[in-house]
């Protein structure tokens, strides 16, 4: 790091009138040299003390709000902080203003470069009412704060001993404090970032250079077209435009507004007494969103409120689907041989299985247009806030509930998001606590469950699950920090970027990038999975059943009588058959839960995806075609089979909590490790069995 061993040269740097030139004075003393920087008139400073047998060469930069290139001195300071590569950069801020002077501290972070953030103005600050928590400040911005008062040269002394600090290289690492941007940006950081790093440019520039590149700035622009870069700055083009549809602002809007929802989020933690602007309106919207009573009911209620729009809108087109479907059904029994195999496979496994899944997409699609809705707003970064508090009795910080309330659509990004969480041990928990948020593939089996059995009370009895997954999450959370992951969360920045009345063309972008995962899904696992359980329900062919049921069918004339001879006469069928072998030989571990063969064939074909639970369900009870106009549907059939309320809502609960899909494990896998993976499988098994067990035995005292 250091060029020669006895001379450390440092970089002041800060907005105009922070005071630079005071403390530059105060550091130097009167070993000052004063001249011009090359090629402009812009003054330059420099001075040189001798401390603990080094020489400290200090530079005052010229005062700048930003690092763009639309004057001389900020190209001034951006090429000597990153071409001269001082050993220490210092950044002035004015802390009686500190909230538009951390701007330009949120571009030196981006600098990678080691960094001493001094709060001057103290004494204003202090005259202003304001209690700055420097410490915390300096954990939440990654980079040591010293508060100093220039004029008096209170604190002077403290900035020296960082810089020994840092010349020494003993300051432990500081942690390196990445400001995150929109998903949008951040994946096309990492792709931008790779091209650069193929072109010799250091890791440690990489990533700002990316981001000026995506603010179209001219300098770095140049710097890669001398790369010979052209591609590179033609596919940062395109990326740009892409982004401004899918964000509609351009990303470099974007990105400004992310770094002061960085340093909103970082004062409101570190400052106390602040006095808001009653101009700022979104600081008078968190007056109320977050306040600490109010935030939390408001937040339940925009949850249940989320929920029931997600029902009761999906209602509607649930039906047209399911007539569609329906409709499908007996067009393909008419064209298709009647009683022959490929009949079976198509109305039975195909359109029983793939269509059962169908009719919930309205469900999915409206639940993730809400989430977007709430991540496009603004809303969802107040949620780590207003969460913060009961993460804590967890051991985890407010900002790990992001990617939990993110599970409700689907658990496999979900459990990726946790990678905003710095500590490990916080990612991990994280991780092993989103299985237990609902997943909007659990949503069919709720809705299927709950309507055959709780059909007054449906809507309560889904949100039920919701809310049991977040108290199962809570209490396994407590559980784990206890035992196999101990620890206090680490603190940082929880973001407060501006509220926006949200783009629709953004908000639909995004409910359907994560819904057409849904729809794939119908195409590839929940097609196979349909496929596979109607094999296996179809063969072998012939079975030996235990009477002629044909016969008597014939023999009678009584409707009900017919109805209970093809169903018992179906049921014999399928036992006999793959399936019900299957079914036979797991129903004695889930007989105590009052689950049947058929439940346990659903709940292990579960495993590949939730949905095919209902799949399963289809196929198992036949309800492809609506042979006659009243055929009972599935929702019937179950109401019917012998399945109890109790035994039904154990179901659900079992459903809810063992593992969400083969997909998830997969995603813990690759975040986590097998071990974890292992833990996740192997917890959430073993709770759902004996909650659902609970269920029975509590529910059988009870009535
Ligand atoms: P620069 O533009 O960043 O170089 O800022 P200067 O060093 O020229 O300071 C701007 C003004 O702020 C001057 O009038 C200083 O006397 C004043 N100043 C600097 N530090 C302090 C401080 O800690 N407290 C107070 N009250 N005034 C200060
Ligand atoms: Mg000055």
């Amino acid at each position: 790091m250091m060029n020669n061993s006895n001379l450390v040269k440092i970089a002041i740097a800060g907005n105009p009138n922070s005071g630079k030139t005071t403390i530059f004075n105060e550091l130097t003393g009167a070993r000052q040299h004063v001249g011009n920087w090359p090629g402009v008139t812009v003054e330059k400073k420099t001075g040189e003390i001798e401390h603990n047998g080094k020489s400290y060469h200090f530079t005052d930069l010229p005062g700048i709000y930003s690092f763009s290139t639309y004057s001389q001195e900020e190209i001034i300071a951006r090429e000597f902080i990153t071409k001269e590569n001082p050993d220490v950069v210092i950044d002035v801020v004015d802390a009686s203003n500190l909230e538009r002077n951390l701007y330009l501290a949120t571009q030196l972070i981006e600098f990678e470069r080691p960094l001493i953030i001094v709060l001057n103005m103290m004494d204003v600050a202090e005259e202003k009412g304001l209690k700055i928590d420097t410490e915390k400040l300096g954990v939440l911005l990654g980079a040591p704060v010293v508060p100093v008062v220039g004029r008096s040269g209170k604190g002077i002394q403290a900035i020296l001993e960082k810089i020994d600090r840092i010349a020494e290289n003993i300051s432990q690492k500081s942690r390196h404090i990445h400001i995150e941007y929109h998903r949008d940006i951040e994946d096309a950081i990492e792709n931008i970032e790779l091209l650069l790093q193929e072109k010799n440019i250091p890791e440690n520039d990489s990533r700002w250079k990316t981001i000026k590149l995506l603010e179209s700035d001219a300098a770095v622009h140049s710097e890669i077209e001398n790369l010979g870069g052209i591609p590179i700055l033609e596919q940062a083009k395109t990326t740009i435009e892409n982004l401004e549809k899918r964000l509609g602002k351009p990303p470099s809007d974007e990105i400004i507004d992310a770094k002061y929802g960085f340093i909103q989020g970082a004062v409101r933690e570190s400052v106390k007494q602040q006095k808001i602007d009653k101009k700022d309106i979104s600081k008078s919207i968190d007056l109320i969103l977050t306040n600490r009573y109010l935030g939390l009911p408001i937040f339940a209620f925009l949850m249940w409120a989320m929920f029931k729009t997600t029902f009761g809108l999906g209602e509607i087109p649930m039906n047209w689907i399911d007539g569609l479907v329906g409709f499908l059904g007996d067009y393909f029994a008419q064209i298709l041989p009647d009683g022959s195999l490929l009949q079976s496979l198509v109305v039975d496994g195909i359109i029983a299985g793939v269509g059962g899944i169908a009719i919930f997409l309205p469900n999915i699609f409206i639940l993730f247009f809400i989430i977007a809705l709430f991540e496009d707003s603004g809303y969802m970064a107040r949620v780590a806030f207003i969460m913060d508090s009961i993460m804590h009795l967890i051991g985890l910080h407010g900002k790990a509930f992001i990617p939990m309330l993110m599970g409700f659509g689907c658990n496999v990004p979900a459990v990726m998001g946790a990678r905003i969480l710095e500590s490990r041990r916080d990612q991990i928990l994280t991780v092993l606590l989103n299985p237990f948020m609902s997943c909007a593939a659990r949503l069919p089996v709720y809705v299927l469950i709950a309507g055959a059995f709780f059909p007054n009370q449906a809507g309560n009895a889904i949100f039920a699950m919701y809310l049991l997954g977040i108290v199962f999450a809570i209490l396994t959370g407590k559980l784990f920090s206890k035992t196999i992951l101990k620890g206090k969360s680490l603190q940082f920045v929880m973001e407060l970027p501006p509220y926006h009345s949200p783009k629709i063309r953004s908000i639909l972008l995004h409910t359907w990038d994560r819904g057409s995962i849904f729809i794939r899904k119908m195409g590839g696992v929940i097609l196979v999975g349909s496929i596979l359980v109607w094999s296996l329900s179809a063969f072998p062919q012939n079975v030996h059943l235990s009477q002629n049921y044909e016969e008597k069918i014939a023999q009678t004339t009584d409707s009900a009588e017919i109805e209970e001879l093809q169903n018992a006469m179906s049921a014999e069928t399928m036992e006999k058959r793959w399936i019900g072998k299957i079914g036979k030989i797991i129903e004695p571990t889930i007989a105590p839960l009052g689950f049947d063969w058929r439940d346990g064939v659903a709940l292990v074909t579960g495993f590949v995806a939730k949905e095919i639970v209902v799949s399963t369900y289809g196929v198992l009870y036949g309800v492809g075609a609506d042979k006659t106009e009243d055929a009972p549907t599935l929702r019937e059939k179950l109401a019917h089979s012998g399945m109890t309320a109790i035994v039904a809502f154990g179901f659900m609960i079992f459903t809810l909590i063992y593992t969400p899909c083969l997909a998830t494990v997969a995603a813990i896998k690759r975040e986590t490790s097998w071990k974890w993976a292992g833990v996740s499988v192997g917890y959430s098994l073993g709770l759902a069995w004996i909650l659902a067990f609970l269920v029975r035995i509590v529910g059988d005292l009870i009535i």
